[in-house]
């Protein structure tokens, strides 16, 4: 049983009483840092910490079920114990529940989000984020397209099916990374009945603390940004994919990992492209601690 401080009680007290002349006033969310979040949500002194037990921190490495670009893809050594890499967000982990009752409840509130009126008019659906919340793994896009829009899930049209690819081919499944794009929208293109554009900098700034949260909530220990306008999005930072693919940069404590997005790809079928990712991957396999094999090292190296 656990037992309380009277000065603990009384802080208790104090708090409860804040949040509810908040609320009086109409106060819907109350700003926290993501030390104090977690220091909410630890366990405390004489609980069990069963429950903050994350098993979920190494995804399942299912054998590849189609080969990246090409067949004949050797399926992936066995995983490692990932817990054996350091979590590289500082935060203590979240609860299970306290993290699905959280992004179930951001979900809710991006799924009526009006912040950019003109893409709330012309969307279809809030393509908010997909996959294992516990993930150590997280592919971060740009923005949904015309087939994410219609169904409400990142990276479904043709790019998003190489993305799959790609995913699998590291060992992984959709079902085991989480992926979410920096715009929960379908940018607009008024005039056009086909055709994408690029999220512009407002857009992406006032789209922005929705994956922020995403992040912070998940903790994975490793970001794929895809593509230009994901770095742009996530890291502010403009010189081009080209020079900073395949090197690691931070967003949140977390390590990032720029590299091409799918899409290029699709464009360029290039074999040294193909390679190009494909290392950006291996960079990040060792990042989580995930064994690869000779065969896996050595796709794509007669460009
Ligand atoms: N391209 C992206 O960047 N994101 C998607 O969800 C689909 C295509």
């Amino acid at each position: 049983m656990l037992v309380m401080s009277d000065s603990y009680q009384r802080l208790l007290e104090a708090t409860i009483r804040h949040l509810e002349d908040q609320k009086a006033q109409g106060v819907k969310f109350i700003p926290l840092s993501q030390e104090t979040l977690a220091a909410l949500v630890s366990p405390r002194v004489g609980e069990s910490n069963a429950a903050a037990a994350d098993p979920s921190r190494s995804p399942t490495r299912p054998t590849p079920a189609l080969p990246l670009f090409e067949s004949g893809t050797a399926a992936p050594p066995p995983a490692t114990d990932a817990a054996a890499v350091p979590a590289s967000h500082g935060a203590a982990p979240l609860d299970l529940q306290t993290k699905q009752a959280a992004m179930a409840e951001l979900r809710t509130r991006a799924s009526v989000c009006e912040k950019c009126p003109h893409l709330a008019a012309s969307r279809k659906n809030v393509v908010f984020g997909i996959g294992d919340i516990h993930s150590p793994l997280m592919f971060v896009g740009e923005a949904p397209g015309a087939d994410e829009d219609e169904q409400g899930e990142p990276f479904v049209g043709k790019a998003g099916q190489l993305l799959t690819r790609i995913i699998q081919t590291m060992g992984f499944s959709r079902d085991t990374v989480y992926i979410a794009n920096i715009l929960k929208c379908r940018p607009d293109t008024p005039g056009q009945s086909a055709g994408n554009r690029k999220p512009t900098l407002e857009e992406m700034k006032t789209c922005l603390p929705y994956l922020l949260a995403q992040v912070d909530l998940i903790q994975p220990k490793v970001i794929v940004a895809l593509g230009g306008t994901a770095v742009e999005g996530l890291l502010g930072k403009t010189a081009g994919i080209t020079r900073l693919r395949g090197q690691w940069q931070e967003f949140r404590a977390v390590p990032v990992m720029p590299t091409y997005h799918p899409a290029y790809l699709l464009r360029n079928q290039a074999l040294g492209e193909k390679r190009k990712v494909w290392e950006d991957m291996l960079q990040v396999l060792e990042r989580l601690g995930q064994p690869v094999s000779e065969k896996q090292r050595k796709f794509f190296l007669n460009a």
